[in-house]
């Protein structure tokens, strides 16, 4: 049975990590080589984490799925990262970051840790100068910065739109420094298929290799999940196409809670979907909304017109045109935070004002911005996504304005973990967006990556020793342990049953359904008979799915379909509990609308008595109803209001 003790320490909210800090047991360096780590992930978290444990001294395995750590989903992040230096001079401060992503997430995340990743912000910005990264520089060569949504100062630190690669080059780079000094070593191309647990302790995972298909035992004194988020349950989102839930719903059945699952970010600018073919969406970055402003028609009859292909959106005049988040939300205009976008954007289509050939776009334009500052700065702030948006799209977004649509992009939902980011499970920790920590509700844009680097270059250092100063006299594992064995044979079986199931349909068809189940159901706008009807069809298609999927290959051998289906089966498990989650949740926060809780004006309405909690959810064998864990979160720090952009 779980028990959830958040750990949080004690003092005043601005003392509580350096207290933490002056009082955590430490291991001394001759011990930290007695120690194995393996770290799950070469992300901006798990690389980071890895290079910082190896950089102190303790023995560190890495592993990814790509044949290069280079190519965690990471590298697509474009618009920037926020750190509180207050370098514009416009009245940031630790304690603003600390409030906005606490409102931003619509009071549902723990303070702490909030306040935590706030005040190691400004060492990320530091430690990235440090490596090299290539930050935007204004003319007098200090670090520029821009702004993103539900922010009301400039925050963001980027490198054109490509700030994830040049964060994720500078991980790589102290990584491949400890790769070379033997202190990391390196497992590209793994696919993570279980954890070890020995006495109730991590202490290692199985994995296959992708390339020659053989079954892998490591063993650790401490296993760190930095594997990213699960948004691709929905099927089409904007997350790389390898992204998957599979190590967090391995832990999850092996004893790591659950949190939140139900809340994921659906991203107000991305490329609309275009066709039933499509198995990837394209995100336009959050950075575009710093100068582009968002419209509709305000003419029904326009929109139509527009629709039919008999009016272009150049030809409709000022005075016609509805910037409809200027018009509601004065105080914060295009900028406002993405769930309260992505809700509006939608509830224009919904009301037959949507643009396209489909009626479910809303337009990004830049005229204004292209006639205040010219061609040329426009080019330069975001040249690569209007080329990208060209080449996807084959219209110049210099001429006519880009098209765009909310998709699943981020959850915040995942492993739930204590102030020492540990989860349930004695010895292992999850990073990143893999754990459900800092954005309650709804993650503000640009604090990803600060969460994933602050995670990894300065909460884990510190708090995975506090737990390994008891484990110096725990030997090396040697992975033949009969707790290795039983789950290397678990894993063997769970494979081979996939591939003696030889029925008729692809995994990604059944991927595809599942995805259109959660995207109706459990997507912008739930309600409760949406939620009932995913929870009566999600068994059904994975019944079908263990019946009727059909794995073409062998398992000693290179097959991406089986690696697919592995993660499929995953998902297919996962969006029953996040409609579950959704179910339960009869209120109505950031980025998890429950259409029964609103107020007059349309937005989300919470309901603080019963629900200011974090829900983590213990697995209780399959097909049998997880059990409901509660941890309540207190507010100290900040009062809990109605959010308000207006
Ligand atoms: C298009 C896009 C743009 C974004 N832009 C921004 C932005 O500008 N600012 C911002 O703050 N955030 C942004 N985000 C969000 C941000 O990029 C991610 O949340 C963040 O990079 C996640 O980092 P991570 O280290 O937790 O995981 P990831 O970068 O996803 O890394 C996961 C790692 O785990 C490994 N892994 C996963 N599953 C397995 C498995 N089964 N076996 C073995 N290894 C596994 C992978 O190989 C990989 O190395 C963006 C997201 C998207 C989709």
């Amino acid at each position: 049975m779980i028990k959830l003790d958040a750990k949080i320490p004690e003092g005043q909210m601005a003392d509580k990590w350096t207290n933490y800090i002056d009082h955590a047991k430490l291991v001394n360096p001759s011990n930290k080589r007695k120690l194995d780590i393996i770290v799950v992930g070469t992300g901006l978290a798990g690389a980071a984490a890895a290079a910082s444990l190896a950089e102190m001294g303790y023995e560190v395995k890495n592993f990814c799925y790509q044949d290069s750590p280079r190519r965690a989903h990471s590298i697509a992040a474009q618009g920037g990262i926020n750190a509180a230096k207050n370098y514009p001079n416009d009245g940031d401060s630790v304690y603003r970051l600390f409030y906005d992503t606490v409102k931003g997430g619509d009071y549902r995340a723990r303070e702490a840790n909030v306040y935590r990743l706030a005040e190691v912000s400004n060492s990320i910005i530091d430690q990235c100068v440090a490596q090299g990264i290539p930050f935007a520089r204004e003319y007098g060569g200090l670090l520029d910065n821009r702004s993103f949504g539900g922010a009301q100062v400039s925050r963001t630190f980027y490198a054109r739109g490509q700030t994830g690669q040049q964060l994720l080059l500078g991980a790589y780079s102290a990584l491949s420094r400890q790769v070379k000094k033997g202190k990391v070593k390196l497992y590209t191309r793994r696919d993570m298929l279980d954890i070890v647990k020995i006495d109730g302790r991590a202490r290692g995972i199985i994995v296959r290799n992708l390339v020659t298909g053989e079954i892998e035992k490591h063993s650790g004194h401490a296993v760190v999940l930095a594997t990213g988020g699960y948004g691709n349950v929905f099927y089409l989102s904007t997350n790389a196409m390898g992204s998957n839930g599979s190590p967090v719903w391995q832990a999850y059945k092996r004893g790591a809670a659950m949190a939140n699952p139900c809340f994921v970010q659906i991203h107000p600018t991305c490329i609309p979907v275009h066709g039933d073919f499509q198995s990837k969406l394209t995100l336009m970055s959050e950075s575009l909304r710093n100068d582009g402003r968002i419209w509709v028609p305000k003419k029904k009859e326009d929109a139509i017109a527009i629709r039919e292909g008999k009016l272009k959106p150049t030809q409709i005049k000022e005075e016609d045109r509805d910037y409809y988040l200027e018009r509601r939300y004065p105080a914060f205009g295009n900028l406002v935070p993405r769930d309260v976008a992505s809700r509006a954007a939608k509830e224009r289509c919904d009301a037959g004002y949507g643009v396209g050939t489909t009626g479910l776009a809303v337009y990004l334009d830049f005229e204004e911005a292209i006639g205040r500052l010219g061609k040329s700065v426009v080019e330069a702030r975001y040249g690569n996504l209007f080329q990208m948006y060209e080449k996807i799209v084959d219209d110049n977004p210099y001429e006519t304005p880009m098209m765009i649509y909310p998709a699943i992009h981020y959850s915040m939902g995942g492993l739930w973990v204590d102030y020492n980011l540990m989860t349930t499970v004695p010895g292992l920790y999850a990073l990143g967006e893999a754990n459900f920590s800092d954005h309650g509700a709804n993650r503000l844009g640009a604090s990803a990556l600060m969460q994933g680097l602050a995670d990894g270059y300065f909460v884990i250092p510190y708090t995975i020793a506090d737990y390994l100063a008891d484990q110096i006299h725990v030997p090396r594992f040697t992975g033949d342990e009969p707790e290795f064995v039983q789950v290397e044979q678990e894993v063997k079986d769970r494979m081979n049953k996939l591939m003696n199931i030889k029925g008729t349909k692809s995994v990604d068809s059944f991927h595809k359904r599942l995805g259109h189940i959660m995207w109706e159901n459990v997507g912008m706008g739930r309600n409760e008979e949406g939620l009932r009807t995913a929870l009566a069809e999600i068994p059904k298609l994975r019944e079908e799915f263990w019946n009727d999927v059909r794995i073409p290959g062998g398992t000693e051998e290179y097959n991406p379909e089986l690696e697919k289906a592995g993660r499929v089966a995953d998902f297919l498990e996962l969006g029953e509990l996040m409609a579950r989650d959704a179910l339960n949740r009869n209120e109505s926060c950031g980025g998890h609308f429950r259409e029964e809780s609103q107020t007059e004006e349309g937005e989300a309405k919470r309901d603080d008595e019963n629900f200011a909690y974090v829900a983590a959810w213990e697995y209780k064998g399959d097909n049998v109803e997880p059990e409901l864990h509660k941890e309540q979160l207190k507010f100290e720090a900040i009062k809990l209001v109605q959010r308000n952009y207006k």
